[in-house]
């Protein structure tokens, strides 16, 4: 059975059509990228499936759950996890309190979850700066502390969207990296990324939408050569 099925989700703003009738299926272990030009609806994808906001149309199967419309909450507990692609960490907190805030959804117990946040950190390399007050983090380290505290949920599937934006090429291998080691772990991981070499190098599968809707599905290598694909692409 898939760890994650979405069946037609569709969303709109007003006249906009964000997501129109998307489908997709991702399996335990996988890691899906997630493509597409600027506006085509992967954000609102994420939002849409992880109880942000509300689908206008169809259905999202977790496990084999109905968990269509579920608070966001509801469904990070239930081990779906997403990050933001505008950061969000509480400024005023410390990285190590940024983290806590997420572990708290599984240990309840303030030293249990200091002990799993300080582990989170130590995985993502965080530790060094986790007395930091995050608002004074470099981009990259916000990036990484946005991943951190989804880690720190204990996440199935962890939906990461455009963690790479804005990065040097340096800090781009080490987010490359940190993906390697949380998928070997385990975690099932769907990838929004604008570059599309990086997707092509850690994705089993992509998916590519455009104007809110499905437009291509397959292996990498196949994908880029799609000509649909390169026109969505061109047209940006
Ligand atoms: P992507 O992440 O692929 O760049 P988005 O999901 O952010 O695309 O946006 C898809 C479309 O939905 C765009 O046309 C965008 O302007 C619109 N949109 C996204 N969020 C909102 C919102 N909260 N209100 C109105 N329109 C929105
Ligand atoms: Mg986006």
């Amino acid at each position: 059975m898939p760890l994650l099925v979405v069946e037609g989700i569709t969303k709109r703003f007003g006249g906009v059509v964000a997501n129109d009738g998307v489908s997709l299926t991702v399996e335990k272990g996988e890691l899906l990228g997630l493509i597409g030009p600027n506006g085509a609806g992967k954000s609102t994808f994420f939002a849409t499936i992880s109880g942000f906001l509300r689908p206008d149309g169809g259905r999202v199967l977790f496990d084999g759950e109905d968990v269509t419309g579920l608070p966001a909450e509801v469904l990070c507990r239930k081990g779906m996890t997403r990050t933001f692609q505008i950061v969000r960490p509480f400024h005023d907190l410390t990285v190590l309190e940024n983290v806590m805030v997420g572990a708290l959804l599984r240990h309840p117990r303030a030293a249990e979850a200091r002990r799993k946040a300080e582990e989170v950190l130590e995985f993502t390399g965080l530790a060094p700066q986790a007395a930091f007050r995050a608002g004074n983090l470099t981009i990259a380290d916000k990036k990484r502390l946005e991943i951190a505290r989804g880690l720190a949920t204990e996440p199935r599937l962890l939906m990461l969207d455009e963690t790479m934006a804005g990065l040097t090429p340096a800090e781009t291998q080490e987010a490359i990296d940190l993906i390697r080691r949380i998928r070997e772990r385990g975690v099932t991981i769907i990838l929004v990324e604008h570059v599309m070499e990086v997707v092509m190098s850690l994705s089993d599968r992509v998916v590519v939408l455009d104007m809110g809707r499905k437009i291509a599905e397959g292996k990498p290598e196949d994908v880029v050569r799609d000509p649909a694909v390169i026109q969505a692409y061109l047209g940006e």
